[in-house]
């Protein structure tokens, strides 16, 4: 199939259009065989088909006005009723449906900026106050919203170090974060002494519960030890969970919640002079779509308690048995001390990003992380049939980055020599040749050895260098693929 440059002239047949959508989608990550270790949070054909149905029946609808959409508002409405009830809210808790983590994160972001101009301006920018590992959307949102965010070291077992924040809080500080759990290695902040300390400061507190937040209560009902994350810990102010994670709805679905709508009020955007009429929206979007909104409230009520608690027991079971296969191999090792469905692997004796390589010839997508280098997991029930393929394949993997091999020797040997040479040259110079490098070493391209790439990427002193090579590849993924 050739790649489409313009607008066809006259339309296709139904089953031509249906036909290149389906050659298309061949092409990609195998999900549905638990190949990938991310993105996807699929929980079975039948969940799926719920999925779809509620999606389709309110696949025209837009929830920018819920007044004109009655079943809108009130199925939003209730998906943040049951998701306050999960997360230990009261009947002051209140929330909106957003399109995902990310809009909860930045629109929490925002409403603390504006409460803090009126009730606690602060002489400098505003800052946001948050462990290393709290998730980019929070970089994100300080970029969007003109706002500083501080990031301060986590402790060695990457959990948020109290001491160090209450070091870094400054009078431009507003809002303090904790994660529940962090996304890259599934390690849990401590929030009530988090959230104690935003209390003594009179700061504000998020949690950024948008993994753990369909996952923790059902964790904790089933007995396992879950420390207190919520709404039950006192300072903590708004909080954010995805329904399209472990909730396992469509995409385009999260809650943000607030501990009251004295300050959900500052989230809310209205403007009055328009000719258009008065105009009022809850988040960033403005046409909202509906099908999220109905999966999500249909999947909540397919599933119940009792089949959130059964997935989260079948995950569980996957995760023990992925725990103890990969701790069984030499020379892996799983960092800090997860508390629930996400893995971080890493290794003292071999370089991860070529295992990785090895596990992606295989078959198997795992995203590189950095700092220091891992595999990431988040495990899901679609993982239950592959743990043993899984581990055979990560064994073989370990082995064979084990055997001696001039050829990674000479790849390692390059990227020391192109990371030594970069931190001589001046800068300018080396982001243009790093812009053009990154051309030719699109992660994913060739002949699917990566771990060069990440391994000079991790290893450049001057940031900003990446940043430009980023850009550059992002410039070019946003193009139409070559033939
Ligand atoms: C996924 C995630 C987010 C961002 O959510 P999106 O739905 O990808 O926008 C934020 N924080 C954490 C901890 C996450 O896991």
């Amino acid at each position: 199939m050739s790649p489409v440059r313009a607008l066809p002239a006259r339309g296709l047949s139904r089953e031509e259009v249906l036909a290149a959508l389906r050659t298309m989608k061949a092409q990609d990550a195998a999900w549905k065989q638990g190949r990938v270790f991310s993105l996807v949070y699929y929980a079975g054909d039948e969940v799926l088909d719920v999925l779809r149905e509620a999606a389709l029946l309110f696949f025209s609808e837009n929830a920018l006005n819920p007044l004109a959409f009655p079943s809108l508002r009130r199925m939003e409405t209730e998906v943040v009723a049951m998701v306050a009830g999960l997360l230990g809210g009261d009947e002051d808790t209140v929330g909106t449906m957003t399109s995902g983590g990310t809009e909860s994160i930045l629109l929490a972001v925002k409403a603390a900026r504006d409460w803090a101009r009126e009730h606690r301006p602060t002489p400098g920018t505003p800052e946001i106050l948050a462990p290393s590992t709290v998730h980019p959307a929070f970089d994100k949102a300080a970029h969007y919203f003109g706002l500083r965010l501080v990031r301060v070291p986590v402790g060695p077992d990457f959990r948020a170090d109290v001491e160090a924040m209450r070091k870094a809080i400054t009078s431009n500080t507003i809002l303090l974060v904790g994660s529940a759990p962090s996304y890259p290695q599934g390690v849990m902040d401590p929030i009530p002494e988090m959230a104690a300390l935003a209390q003594e400061h009179g700061l504000l507190f998020h949690v950024d519960a948008c993994v753990g937040g369909l996952f923790l209560p059902f964790l904790r009902r089933l007995g396992y030890p879950v420390p207190d994350f919520d709404f039950r810990v006192p300072g903590v102010t708004s909080m954010s969970a995805d329904l399209h994670k472990y909730g396992y709805a469509a995409k385009g679905a999260s809650v943000v919640l607030y501990r009251n709508a004295s300050l959900r009020k500052y989230q809310f955007f209205v403007s009055t002079d328009w000719s258009g009429g008065i105009y009022a929206s809850p988040g960033i979007a403005g046409t909202r779509p509906a099908g999220p909104i109905a999966a999500a409230w249909a999947v909540m009520h397919f599933l119940g308690e009792e089949g959130y608690m059964r997935l989260t027991r079948q995950v569980m079971e996957t995760v023990e048995r992925l725990r103890q296969g990969i701790e069984a191999i030499p020379g892996l090792h799983i960092l800090g001390e997860p508390v629930m469905s996400i893995l971080a692997v890493g290794s003292s004796r071999y370089d991860i990003y070529e295992i990785a390589d090895e596990m992606a010839l295989r078959g198997w997508h795992l995203d590189r992380q950095q700092r220091p280098p891992s595999l990431h997991l988040t495990v899901t029930p679609a993982h239950a049939a592959v743990v043993e393929a899984f581990l055979e394949d990560l064994e073989v993997a370990v082995r064979q980055v084990a055997r001696p091999d001039p050829g990674r020797w000479g790849r390692t040997l390059l990227v020391r020599t192109v990371a030594a040479l970069l931190r001589r040259l001046p800068q300018g110079v080396t982001r243009r040749l790093i812009a053009r490098a990154s051309g030719l070493f699109q992660p994913g391209s060739g002949e699917g050895r990566d771990a060069p790439l990440y391994g000079l990427m991790g290893s450049l002193p001057r940031r900003e260098d990446v940043r430009e090579a980023v850009l550059a590849l992002l410039d070019q993924i946003f193009r139409p693929p070559e033939e």
